[in-house]
């Protein structure tokens, strides 16, 4: 809606105002509610298979695991503390063997 203010009367300009700002903030509400709507749908859910993730424990860590196809998937950060470095390569495969199978193969 094209509105000048030059001919306005100063209710209709306050009314303009104040309707805009009340469209702005319920476009910011449904925006926030759509954005927690799709953070429900998503979260601790399977990115593979959709079904639920679960909190497994694995040493000191917790990791997340499809209680459907029992993949693991990881947080920022929690591949390389429980891996280590990608150059440690006998670590990672004893780590992932044991998170895998679990049991360690060297032990
Ligand atoms: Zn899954």
């Amino acid at each position: 809606m094209d509105f000048s203010f030059a001919n306005a009367r100063p209710e209709k300009a306050y009314f303009y105002k104040v309707n805009q700002e009340l469209i702005k903030a319920l476009h910011e509400k449904e925006l926030q509610q759509l954005d927690h709507h799709i953070q429900e749908l998503h979260y601790m859910k399977c990115p593979k298979c959709g079904h639920d993730l679960r909190h497994t424990k694995f040493g000191e860590m917790v990791v997340d695991r499809c209680t459907s196809c029992e993949g693991v998937f990881f947080d920022k950060d929690e591949f390389s503390q429980l891996f280590g470095e990608p150059d440690s390569h006998e670590s990672f495969i004893n780590t992932l063997h044991t998170l895998l199978v679990g049991d360690n193969p060297k032990t």
